[in-house]
């Protein structure tokens, strides 16, 4: 069994009561790792030592160009130590090893390189004054920064939220999720190799709701509250924070609609389409959940899809060559394939290929389910796939738009006005026409509706992470 500590103030610690739990890998269905199992106490310790670092430590008054240097080096070990990092992720949660390794491992380093670079090169503002004087924007680092992470991609979203927070000179505690723990701390042990003070990252394992999570949202020397997860969870988060007005931002759940007009590429919409729904067994925010199909293609458009669906190769995630790995959990599958159930429940259709074993569920496609049965409206987290009809752009995009959520949307059609039409009826954060999960880091990335508040990516990550201050000074001469 490995061990994986906590790390607060540079050193790799065990929790004060000396609790710990086990890291159970989904695929062999049996505890790997041994980790640190925090309490409230263990997370005010972590906040102290980032106060401390922060208050007192160099990170905060380095220059961009020292930060973003040792940013750049924890980067370089990031990819230097991929294989172990992957490996980490995949036994964890059971996401194919082909996704962490050849994925999620480089954007983790990518995310370190970007956004260092960014705070070294991007400009503030000058805002010449007719009055005599003369006005600048300073952004300073905000100071402590909460991260609280889910663990559909661990690492990944991890340094989504450490890198600009780093970057700007805050310094951080993060929290896993307890069912994604081990690359958290190979991170925090990377990050002081690397150069990285102590006290400026810290992560402390353990559990959200009345335990580390919960004392990190209500901490009064916590100064940004950075969270992505579910959408209840942030209702939570927000209620936490509003007691000492620290800013949240908040990254939350989507049903991501995925349009196919019948004028598609449509070998190119079904691969699209496959990916957008069953990489990392659909556990994925922006999965193309809901699959609107115009009604003259509907039935050559589902039998390429159940074909490609059925043709994906399930099992050992650690295998290179598996595209489908089991959902992250007991808990998780349980759901999923409760979610099956009220599919039939609501009048749908299961086309696939096989059934659950194991905690793996097979490419499901539910087909005549109403568009306000739940498993059209709700977030199943998992490969199943509301596959619905439509007839015009109208139509499609009223249904598109017709959940509470609005993370993201996709559209696959081959009419350019129609694209740049669509996109701006849809209310969500994200639309990709002819492609899925592109990411340009300066763009914004966040939720309309209940999938977020506010946005992170590029100038957007500053404005959260830093809090800007207008310096405005007399010039002329008395
Ligand atoms: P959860 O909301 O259950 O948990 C996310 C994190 O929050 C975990 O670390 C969890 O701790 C912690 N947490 C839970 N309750 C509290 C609380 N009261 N106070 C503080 N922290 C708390 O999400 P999942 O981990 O289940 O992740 C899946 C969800 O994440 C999906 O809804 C998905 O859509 C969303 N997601 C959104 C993305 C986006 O960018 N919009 C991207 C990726 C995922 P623990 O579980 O350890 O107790």
């Amino acid at each position: 069994m490995e061990s994986f500590g906590h790390v607060i103030d540079g050193e790799e610690v065990p929790s004060l009561d000396g609790a710990t739990f086990e890291s159970i890998d989904p695929w062999e269905r049996a505890p790997w790792a041994t980790v640190a199992l925090g309490s409230a106490a263990d997370a005010h310790r972590a906040v102290d030592a980032a106060r401390r670092a922060f208050d007192e430590g160099p990170w905060s008054r380095l220059g961009h160009v020292e930060r973003g240097r040792i940013l750049h080096r924890l980067a370089d070990l990031i990819e230097e130590r991929g294989a172990e990092l992957a490996l980490a992720d995949t036994t964890d949660m059971g996401k194919p090893i082909a996704e962490t390794r050849g994925h999620d491992v480089p954007r983790s380093a990518q995310n370190f390189r970007f956004f260092a670079d960014h705070a070294r090169l991007t400009p503030a503002e000058v805002f010449p004054m007719p009055t005599g004087h003369h006005a600048y924007t300073q952004y300073d680092p905000a100071g402590v920064v909460a991260a609280i992470a889910p663990w559909n991609f661990p690492l990944m979203m991890e340094t989504w939220k450490v890198a600009p927070a780093l970057a700007w000179g805050n310094t951080v505690v993060l929290k896993p999720a307890e069912q994604s723990p081990a690359s958290a701390t190979i991170l925090a042990r990377l990050a002081l190799e690397a150069g990285v003070p102590p006290g400026v990252l810290n992560v402390v394992h353990g559990y959200g709701p009345r335990s580390v999570g919960e004392a990190l949202t209500a901490s009064p020397l916590v100064d940004r509250i950075t969270f992505t997860g579910e959408s209840g969870t942030g209702r939570a988060i927000s209620r936490a924070a509003a007691q000492n007005l620290t800013p949240v931002s908040l990254e939350l759940g989507g049903k991501g609609a995925n349009i196919v007009f019948a004028d598609a590429d449509l070998a190119q919409a079904v691969d699209w389409s496959i990916k957008a729904i069953y990489t990392n067994s659909g556990q994925v925010c922006l999965a193309g959940s809901r699959l609107y199909v115009q009604e003259s293609i509907l039935d050559e458009f589902l039998a390429r899809f159940t074909a490609a669906a059925a043709a994906l190769r399930a099992g050992d995630p650690k295998h290179p060559d598996t595209q489908i790995g089991p959902l992250s959990s007991r808990e998780h599958f349980d759901k999923v394939v409760g979610y099956l159930d009220i599919a039939e429940q609501e009048g749908g259709q299961l086309l696939t290929s096989g059934a659950p074993d194991g905690w793996s569920v097979p490419p499901t496609v539910v087909v005549g389910a109403p568009q306000r049965a739940r498993v059209t409206q709700e977030e199943i987290f998992g490969p199943v796939v509301v596959v619905l009809p439509f007839t015009d752009e109208k139509e499609a995009v009223d249904l598109a738009n017709d959940t509470p959520y609005g993370l993201n949307a996709m559209m696959f059609t081959r009419d350019l006005a129609r694209a740049h039409r669509v996109s701006r009826a849809l209310r969500v954060g994200t639309v990709w026409t002819n492609c899925f999960f592109v990411r340009d880091l300066r763009a914004p990335f966040g939720g309309a509706k209940n999938s977020g508040v506010g946005r992170e990516g590029g100038s957007y990550s500053r404005e959260f992470f830093t809090e800007p201050k207008a310096v405005v000074m007399e010039i002329d001469e008395r």
